[in-house]
């Protein structure tokens, strides 16, 4: 009888439900959590203002006929007085979003390590947005000997190419229309990429200048390879790139796997680059 797991932190979206779908068809019983970690989350942050949905959450997750929906309060996932925390070592525990959230990924270690251990399941599904928690949660299943295969599922995007995500519920319409520039410049990296360029330097330029000429803050654009997250000069197949940017106050992130993903957007100027140039 196998198990899947999928872990996150509600405010369902077809992201989200993608990754409870393939869990269904994989495997004999399927759990979600829905726990809004307050661990992974800065003391600045927006642990109190996540949106918070569990009703719309449980009905979605009945009608994929999910088997156990697991929600527990903060206070039992985190009696008080516990003394016990994952720290995350190496290139993945102290790179990006590591650097950029201070405590964030250690925070989800603690929490995964803990829902492991409560619904000892054989595979659990991550979203491949979240490029350095999936690849963290893949080495930490591994070094604690867990025996959980860890599932990297590909992102799921709105019509415009914008990466589903709970956060995208804090950006007005302006916001959201420039929020595009993202998938608009992970396309161009994935046309240039497409077209045989594999210099970091030249996938990530078309990135960064959709970025700045939208406006947004970037926070990091990176070249990584897949495994330990350090920084590459030419890309080979799997590499990614990785976004972090903010918007307003709202931080997005985002990733292309490159020769792996489809290129977020299927039509527009990054299209044009595509035919064009490099
Ligand atoms: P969260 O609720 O944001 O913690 O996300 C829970 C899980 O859903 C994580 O493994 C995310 O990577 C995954 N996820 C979030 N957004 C998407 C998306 N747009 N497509 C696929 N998976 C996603």
């Amino acid at each position: 009888m196998s198990v899947g797991l999928v872990p996150t932190m509600g405010a369902l979206h077809e992201g989200h439900l993608s990754l409870v779908r393939r869990a269904r068809a994989e495997c004999d019983r399927v759990v979600v959590s829905i726990f809004v970690n307050p661990t992974q989350f800065g003391p600045t942050e927006d642990y109190a203002t996540y949106p918070r949905t569990l009703d719309a959450d449980l009905s979605a997750l009945e009608q994929l006929g999910v088997d156990a929906a697991f929600s527990p309060s903060a206070e039992a996932m985190y009696p008080p007085g516990g003394i016990t925390s994952v720290h995350i070592q190496g290139t993945l525990g102290g790179s990006l979003e590591a650097v950029s959230r201070p405590g964030h990924l250690d925070g989800v270690a603690l929490v995964v390590t803990k829902l492991f251990v409560a619904a000892r399941p054989d595979r659990a599904y991550f979203g491949a947005k979240d490029a350095q928690q999936c690849a963290m949660v893949t080495r930490l299943a591994a070094d604690l000997d867990t025996g959980v295969a860890v599932i990297e599922c590909p992102t799921v995007r709105d019509s415009d190419g914008v990466a589903l995500s709970s956060r995208n519920a804090y950006l007005d319409a302006g916001q959201r229309a420039r929020a595009g520039a993202i998938p608009a410049g992970l396309a161009a990296a994935a046309c240039r990429f497409g077209a045989g360029q594999r210099a970091a330097l030249e996938l990530l330029s078309p990135v960064r200048a959709a970025l700045e000429t939208a406006g947004l803050d970037i926070d990091y654009v990176a070249l990584v390879e897949p495994d330990g997250f350090t920084d590459v000069e030419i890309a080979g197949p799997g590499c990614k790139i990785l976004v972090a940017a903010t918007i307003g106050s709202t931080r997005l992130i985002d990733t292309l796997r490159l020769g792996v993903d489809e290129a977020p957007l299927v039509c527009g100027a990054p299209q044009q680059e595509c035919n064009g140039s490099s």
